[in-house]
């Protein structure tokens, strides 16, 4: 019998858990919401029920379990196991992740981004499994980022390699989270068009998302957006065009850089659909900079495979 392991992708949201043979067969899988808002032991907590309860479904012992691998937020450092201060898991700070998992299930555990364990699934099992070198982009509230190459997850010597959300788009541009000014993911997240949006209703625009939020701009969300544009909303339909074109020239330098054979996207954002993917397209091939003649293939990465 091959080696079983366990996964374990811990979100801000939903802690999702799946038990899994060294050939990458799922025997196993379970899902339940972080409450990430209770603070450190009950998601340890949570996590800890979900992987009993994967086990169960799979019918596999705990005894008989490798290891169990744990992909968080970051940032963090992933040989130690410690996950620093992750924005959506309050009350986390300098958590020994790898180290308590181990206490409570008693294999041995590793934790990892999880961009780049996304990404390295992917490039193991997924859109990536016919290539050799691949990026993937996560889209959400932040932009994460996960590089292969020649096989192999780049890291870089302190494991801070890949943060693609904070490459510089702009100089002197907007305010990121992280400190700098200018990322990727000050344009390119949700969070990122939603202050696309914001600046434009500021400055005049007219569009039924002040309907739709109720005049409390405050409460205006990217599936708001998404909406309006389905609604044929034409400013919505600019904030997603603008916010493909920040997206594309992303990716336009990620290829001259890397010339990765396939760019992974995935994330809430990518529900978004054409309307987003379009500009994504057109700006990261068709840029007049953009250097590789053959340039990689774009994977939208939803439930089921689908080529951009
Ligand atoms: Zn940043």
């Amino acid at each position: 019998m091959s080696d079983v392991a366990i996964g374990v992708d811990l979100g801000g949201t939903n802690v999702k858990t799946a038990v899994v043979t060294s050939e990458g067969e799922v025997l196993g899988k379970d899902a339940r919401p972080t409450d990430a808002k209770q603070g450190l032991d009950p998601v340890l907590d949570t996590m800890q029920q979900g992987v009993e309860a994967a086990l169960n479904q799979a019918g596999v012992a705990l005894s008989d379990v490798v290891a169990a691998g744990f992909g968080a937020p970051g940032p963090m450092n992933w040989q130690t196991g410690v996950v620093f201060s992750p924005p959506n898991l309050p009350g986390w700070k300098n958590v020994p992740l790898a180290e308590l998992m181990r206490g409570r299930l008693g294999v041995p555990c590793f934790v990892d981004n999880d961009a780049n364990v996304a990404c390295y699934g992917e490039f193991w099992l997924g859109a990536g499994q016919d290539v050799n070198s691949m990026v993937l982009l996560t889209l959400g509230t932040g932009v994460g980022g996960g590089i292969v190459v020649m096989g192999k997850l780049l890291r870089g010597p302190d494991g801070t390699a890949a943060e693609i959300g904070h490459m510089c788009v702009r100089r002197n541009g907007r305010q990121c989270n992280c400190g700098a000014k200018g990322c990727l993911e000050a344009y390119a997240s949700v969070t990122g068009m939603v202050r696309t949006a914001l600046r434009g209703i500021e400055g005049g625009h007219k569009t039924v998302l002040t309907e739709m939020c109720e005049d409390d701009l405050s409460r205006l969300t990217g599936k708001m957006i998404s909406d309006a544009v389905e609604k044929g909303d034409g400013f919505a339909a600019w904030v997603m065009q603008e916010t493909g074109v920040w997206l594309g020239t992303g990716i336009g330098s990620l290829i001259n850089l890397l010339n990765p054979e396939r760019i992974v996207l995935a994330g809430g954002m990518i529900a978004a659909g054409d309307v987003l993917f379009k500009p994504v397209r057109e700006t990261a091939r068709h840029n007049p900079s953009t250097y590789p003649a053959n340039a990689p293939r774009l994977w939208r990465r939803v439930s089921a495979r689908t080529r951009v």
